[in-house]
C-alpha cells in the first residue's frame, strides 16, 4: 500500500521508512504539517502514520482536516506519550489507532493491517426508521425526507455513527466542528436543537437523548 509517514525525527523517519519499503509499500515521508498537508492533496494514500509532535505542531491537526472533508483514509497515531488521556484524544482526534514509542516493526505491520482490514465506512447509516444515505446526503425518517443543513448532516451523521454511544459535547464539538472552535460554545446543544426539531418532532419515538452530565446518544429506544 501507499504510506505517507509524518514524523520529523530522522532515525525513526528511516527506521520506517526502510521497514515499510522492505514490506514491499510505497513509502513517502515528510517532517512536518506542512509537508503533510500538501502530500495529501496531492496523494491518495493507503494509510498515514502520525507523529504528534511536529515542529509547526500536533500531527493529528493533518488527520481532523481530513476528517471534516470525510476523508476515512486509516491513520496509526506515533506517540512518544502513553499517558491514557492522550491516547484517547488520539482516537478522538480521528485516528484508527496508536502506538507509543519505541515500538517493534512487527507491531505496527500489525496494526497497519488491522486498520486497513476494516471495513470502509458504510454508504447507508440506520437508526430504528431513520435511514442515513451517506453519499447523497438524504435523510429519511419512515420514509419521509427530512431536509437537513450541511452542518446538520454532519452532526446526525457523527451521531449515528455512533449509534448507542453516549457522546460528550467536547467529543461532538471535536469531530464535526473542529478544535479550532472556542470550547466553551453552545453550538452542540443549539444543533441538536435543530436537529431534534427535524428528526424527532412528529414523532412518538425520539432518537436524540440527552444523558446528563454526559452528553447526547442517538439510540432507537423505548421512552
Ligand atoms: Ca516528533
Amino acid at each position: 500500500m501507499r504510506v505517507l509517514i509524518i514524523e520529523d525525527e530522522p532515525k525513526i523517519a528511516g527506521f520506517l521508512h526502510r521497514g515499510l519499503t522492505e514490506e514491499g509499500h510505497q513509502v513517502d515521508v515528510v517532517g512536518d504539517l506542512d509537508g503533510a498537508r500538501l502530500a495529501v492533496r496531492a496523494e491518495r494514500y493507503d494509510l498515514l502514520l502520525v507523529d504528534r509532535m511536529l515542529p509547526d505542531g500536533d500531527g493529528l491537526s493533518v488527520v481532523r482536516e481530513l476528517r471534516r472533508a470525510r476523508d476515512r483514509t486509516p491513520a496509526i497515531c506515533l506517540t512518544a506519550r502513553d499517558r491514557v488521556e492522550e491516547r484517547v484524544e488520539g482516537l478522538y482526534g480521528g485516528a484508527d489507532d496508536y502506538l507509543v514509542k519505541p515500538f517493534e516493526l512487527d507491531e505496527l505491520l500489525a496494526r497497519m493491517a488491522a486498520v486497513t482490514r476494516r471495513a470502509p465506512a458504510a454508504e447507508q447509516l440506520e437508526v430504528g426508521d431513520l435511514v442515513i444515505d451517506v453519499a447523497a446526503h438524504r435523510v429519511r425518517r419512515a420514509d419521509q425526507e427530512l431536509q437537513l443543513t450541511a452542518q446538520e448532516f454532519s452532526l446526525l451523521r457523527y451521531l449515528a455513527e455512533n449509534a448507542g454511544r453516549v457522546l460528550s459535547r467536547t467529543r461532538i464539538l471535536d469531530a464535526v466542528w473542529g478544535v479550532t472552535h472556542d470550547p466553551r460554545t453552545n453550538v452542540v446543544d443549539v444543533y441538536i436543537s435543530y436537529l431534534r426539531a427535524k428528526v424527532d418532532k412528529g414523532f412518538e419515538r425520539p432518537l436524540i437523548h440527552t444523558v446528563r452530565g454526559a452528553g447526547y446518544v442517538l439510540e432507537d429506544r423505548p421512552r
